[in-house]
């Protein structure tokens, strides 16, 4: 089976959970701290404080902004579930704004919802594409509402000169399907020494020193064997990006003569990173999308959908007070009909050859 994600554990991840292993101290300590460090020149953050998941990085910035009851925040109906749970769990009431072509936020449809209550939009990096922060952070900035960039696809994307994730507060996960992971794990970058801090405390019971509690807090600490997958990975998150952007290229040039199919973007002046490649499927397919993730299967090629509908699309958020549901036509019809194919550093050609054959002959019309 050719996956949608791989693993790579190499020599240096296998030395350093030893070291980990032998020092003894397995709960936050030095080796997060060079995660830390190790991150922060990556990316050119200012700040980066390492928490146990991309949802705990998305809900500890949230409460550092302070944001709660009685605010609206804007989302992207095109997400996974992770965003719009970390919204609801502050009491903000959320707002889906429509997509674009690029799948992420549309800066218009952003405009257009905010109000007086608005007080924070989360940007999501859709399948490693950056959203469009040329236009809508100078535009938020402008009326005082802050923004979250929810990066946990796009580790390595960048908006002209900036890494994603360094324009806004950035959220990053680890998860295991992401690009790079410490089976659970995710990041808060940010350049405010005052969000940096209360993450921080929020991240251990709301203690700067032993016993001395700041403020409610909570146990978001990443364990130091994470820590050390993550130190281990961060040589590799170039060479892969460049890896996948180059299989991205291959598939993209095979895939044109598909009559109808959607391709993936690039928009000028942002560097996708290609944790997904995802591509609609053609309207006149007579292919079901189920049956077209079978044919893909059943040829040993693990294609997925994300996302299957939009995110609030679901009995368990329809009933709540605080989720604003607004008309995201794009949105629905984007989630009817992607499609998402392996795109990962660790293909072989050979195996880039038949993902794109493979595409041709399920997606192809003839
Ligand atoms: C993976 C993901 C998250 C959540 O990260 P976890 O580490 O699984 O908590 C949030 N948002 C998006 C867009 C994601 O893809």
């Amino acid at each position: 089976m050719i996956s949608i994600a791989e693993v790579a554990v190499d020599e240096t991840t296998q030395r350093l959970v030893l070291e980990v292993l032998r020092s003894g101290r397995l709960a936050q300590g030095p080796m997060v701290e060079a995660f830390e460090s190790a991150f922060c020149e990556a990316t050119g953050a200012s700040h980066a404080i390492a928490v146990n998941s991309g949802t705990a990085a998305l809900e500890a910035t949230l409460f550092a902004l302070g944001i709660g009851s009685g605010d609206e925040v804007i989302t992207t109906p095109l997400t996974f579930s992770a965003t719009l749970n970390a919204i609801i769990g502050t009491g903000a009431t959320v707002r889906f704004a429509d997509i674009g072509a690029d799948y992420c936020l549309d800066p218009a449809r952003v405009e257009a919802l905010c109000n007086e209550r608005t007080k924070a939009v989360v940007a999501v990096h859709l399948y490693g594409c950056p959203a469009d922060l040329g236009k809508i952070a100078p535009w938020l900035a402008e009326r005082g509402i802050m923004l979250i960039e929810d990066a946990a696809q796009a580790l390595g994307a960048s908006i002209g000169s900036h890494s994603v994730g360094t324009i806004g507060h950035g959220c990053f996960s680890f998860y295991a399907s992401k690009t790079l992971t410490t089976g659970e794990g995710g990041m808060v970058t940010t350049s405010d020494a005052g969000v940096a801090e209360r993450v921080r405390l929020l991240r251990n019971q709301g203690m700067a020193t032993p016993y001395e509690y700041l403020l409610p807090g909570r146990n978001l600490r990443m364990p130091e064997l994470s820590a050390a997958l993550g130190v281990a990975q961060m040589p590799h998150v170039d060479p892969d990006q460049a890896a996948r952007r180059e299989n991205a290229a291959v598939l993209s040039e095979a895939l044109a003569s598909i009559e109808g199919i959607v391709l993936p973007l690039e928009p000028p002046g942002r560097t996708h990173a290609y944790s997904l490649y995802t591509v609609q499927m053609p309207e006149r397919c007579p292919l079901s999308r189920d049956a077209a993730v079978q044919s893909f299967r059943a040829k040993a090629i693990g294609a997925s959908v994300y996302y299957p509908r939009t995110v609030s699309d679901y009995p368990c958020y329809r009933g709540l007070d605080t989720v604003q549901t607004d008309p995201v036509p794009h949105a629905e019809h984007a989630s009817r009909r992607v499609i998402s194919l392996p795109v990962h550093a660790r293909l072989s050609p050979n195996d880039l050859d038949r993902v794109a054959t493979t595409a041709c002959e399920v997606l192809g019309l003839q």
